[in-house]
């Protein structure tokens, strides 16, 4: 534990594999059997906002598939050494793309004259990351903020913390009480700026915070991400196998349990427990099987789910259809949702235990951390 009663964070010692998800092009030369140094380019993404694929250590390519690269550890192994870039001398687009390259996922830049959003908040009960990286890793959070600065030297930033959290920059921060759901990014957005859902873009969480100010030390590629396995914080690899994971705090998964990538409100399960972590999950978390909801039962009509939305959705409208419907519902939903900031305040309200958080994202209304495509299976579905 932290002096303010946190759990501390902790560095992962390097495990014996990962797997490292990607949507891209491998780099030139990357073939099953070749060595690579800690830090070298694996591949270059295709989506702008997401980091360059980099190795977190000193490895062995084991396989190589259209999206993944599997690594395993090697002592003594060297491929191309990455020199550091010279972050100081860059801002704007520049530093953008120096940011991709080296590995750092991005936010959407904010439209011209918007403020960008820090929040310490965390996003859901449960997932406390946010509050220890705030905590044990401030001088990192203020080289971010630097670059954050320069990255878009227009934008006003305003910190939003929790109560007697300090800012990190001179400006006194916006402290906030409200309960979640108010604290996801969307609905923060409309809250302090007044601005409309289900945008969550211009705001910035302490991790990505993170990841800009570590590699504004060294100018070198991210190779750590902060996650949290099953309540415990840690700076670990990027690529860790689920299953390794777990096991590395005493987890076996057993048939049955479901296990959640994010917190319990706004996670969704993981399909192969041999997939490694990413930035984007948030944290990794068990539910034993004798601990789930029980499946769902037919929707009461009581639209208790739309009372509970912060929006006032309509999300009572769509939530009687049979899940194996839901394909043919995505316009109907699609209107209904429309501004859904993926909450599950509705699904924690509903008495009959409707799947109603994984409808809202079926309906590709809002998914306030974006890029995961929807698992099959859902608590309960
Ligand atoms: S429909 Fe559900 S998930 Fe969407 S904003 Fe309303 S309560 Fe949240
Ligand atoms: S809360 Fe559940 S049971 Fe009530 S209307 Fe909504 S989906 Fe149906």
């Amino acid at each position: 534990m932290g002096s303010s009663g946190h759990k501390v964070l902790k560095a992962w010692p390097v495990p014996t594999e990962v797997s490292l998800a990607f949507e891209g092009r491998p780099a030139p030369g990357l073939k099953p059997g070749r060595a690579v140094s800690g830090g070298e380019l694996l591949a270059v993404s295709h989506d702008p906002l997401t980091g360059d694929l980099r190795a977190p250590f000193s490895a062995r390519v084991i396989e190589l598939t259209p999206n993944r690269i599997d690594l395993r550890f090697g002592p003594g192994l060297s491929g191309q050494v990455p020199e550091p870039l010279e972050l100081e001398k860059l801002e704007g687009e520049g530093l953008a793309q120096a940011l991709k390259s080296l590995g750092v996922d991005q936010i959407e830049k904010p439209p011209e004259g918007e403020p960008i959003i820090i929040s310490a908040l965390n996003p859901e009960p449960g997932l406390e990351l946010t509050r220890a990286l705030w905590l044990d890793q401030k001088p990192t959070l203020e080289r971010g903020l630097k670059l954050l600065n320069r990255l878009w030297p227009k934008s006003e930033i305003i910190e939003v913390l929790p109560p007697k959290f300090t800012a990190l920059g001179p400006k006194p921060p916006t402290h906030y009480k409200e309960p979640f759901p108010l604290t996801l990014p969307s609905f923060l957005r409309f809250k302090i700026l007044g601005l409309k859902y289900p945008r969550a873009m211009g705001v910035v969480s302490p991790q990505t915070l993170w990841a800009m100010g570590t590699i504004a030390r060294s100018g070198l590629p991210l190779t750590l991400i902060p996650t949290t396995v099953h309540g415990y914080h840690y700076l670990a690899p990027p690529g860790l196998k689920l299953l390794n994971a777990l096991n590395a705090v005493n987890l076996k998964p057993l048939t049955g349990d479901l296990v959640l990538l994010g917190g319990l409100v706004t996670g969704r399960p993981a399909a192969r427990l041999e997939r490694g972590l990413k930035a984007s999950d948030l944290a990794l978390s068990l539910i034993r099987s004798k601990s789930l909801p029980p499946p769902p039962r037919p929707c009461r009509l009581c639209a208790l789910c739309r009372l509970a939305c912060p929006l006032n959705l309509p999300i009572d409208s769509i939530a009687q259809v049979h899940p194996g419907q839901w394909p043919n519902l995505q316009k109907a939903a699609q209107k209904a949702l429309r501004g859904c900031g993926g909450c599950g305040a509705c699904a924690l309200a509903c008495p009959s235990r409707r799947p109603l958080l994984l409808l809202a994202k079926v309906a590709g209304a809002g998914d306030p951390y974006g890029r995961d495509r929807i698992e099959p299976r859902a608590p309960g579905a």
